[in-house]
């Protein structure tokens, strides 16, 4: 997996920084989370082949996360895009887009699809042979969704050299892959465990912007590789985080410490604060391991 900041900073666009977009390339896919303005500009700049989006997901309908979608899904149409484009995101994104597209007498050439999301418990709405995507629900002003993509477990590694020895047919060996106990040439049960290795532990990647301080995500995202949680403001300021249903540096790292998660990547930084720095110092009081996002900065894992 690895992750591109295509911007982390709140409300209004500046000179030198973007409102909130995220690339992730996981098992193939180029998934982009959230769409500020100037995303597009973005994607170029970091030299992402955009044209191999085909799903973006909308966290909520706030234009530091949404105001570059129209602009996005015009420039693919204008260089003749043909593959299907999906979009997850609150209800009423449809009509927004659609209204723009329709008062401009512009028409997609590519299938758009539209996947509307109301609900207010977790649901699946994306699934491969390798990936899943579940929305997170959050607390915030509007209607918003996080989102934790997850790999699927991958089959069993076969232990070509165990299997040779024990005397195992050739042919059994997609089944030994799939977990199956097998009998070698001479009638023996031999076990699953002694001719393959264990596939690699599934990673996944919650991204959680915006939303009030909210435990109750917590069981949902327990152990999650990587958490991307919004951290608009410091504790000093805990009382703005409050009013305007955001959170504080120090309440990201005390869900990311409840959560167990392995890294937390801090982003959505209100312009007030010079140096972000403050915000990676006040959460690791909490949570060890804290980065901090930055337009343009890569995360692998
Ligand atoms: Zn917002």
């Amino acid at each position: 997996m690895k992750l591109t900041i295509l911007g982390c900073h709140s409300a209004t666009p500046t000179a030198s920084t973007h409102p909130t977009a995220q690339i992730l390339e996981i098992k193939g896919h180029l998934f982009l989370i959230d769409c500020g303005e100037g995303t597009q500009m973005q994607l170029r700049k970091y030299r992402v082949k955009f044209s191999r989006i085909r799903h973006i997901f909308i966290s909520h309908l706030h234009g530091d996360h949404f105001f570059g979608l129209p602009g996005l899904i015009s420039t693919f149409l204008l260089l003749g895009r043909e593959a299907e484009l999906h979009i997850y995101g609150p209800k009423g994104i449809k009509q927004s887009i659609l209204l723009l597209l329709k008062l401009g007498k512009a028409y997609t050439n590519y299938p758009l699809y539209f996947h509307e999301l109301e609900e207010t418990t977790p649901q699946l709405i994306y699934e491969d042979d390798k990936v899943t995507v579940e929305t997170i629900p959050l607390k915030h002003r509007v209607y918003t969704n996080g989102f934790l993509f997850k790999e699927k477990l991958e089959d069993r590694k076969l232990n070509v050299d165990a299997a040779r020895e024990l005397n195992i047919d050739l042919s059994y060996y997609n089944k030994i892959k799939q977990g199956f106990d097998v009998e070698n040439r001479d009638g023996k049960l031999i076990s699953n465990k002694d001719i393959t290795f264990d596939p690699p532990a599934p990673k996944s990647y919650a991204y959680c912007s915006d939303t009030e301080y909210n435990p109750e995500m917590v069981p949902q995202i327990e152990g999650a590789t990587f958490l991307y949680h919004e951290s608009t403001f410091l504790d000093e300021h805990y009382h703005l985080a409050e009013k305007t249903k955001h959170s504080t540096a120090k309440e990201a790292a005390v869900i990311a410490r409840k959560a167990n998660v392995g890294t937390l990547i801090l982003g959505h930084y209100s312009g007030r604060y010079g140096k972000l720095e403050l915000f990676r110092k006040e959460a690791q009081e909490v949570f060890d391991n804290v980065e901090l996002a930055e337009d343009g900065k890569s995360f692998q894992f």
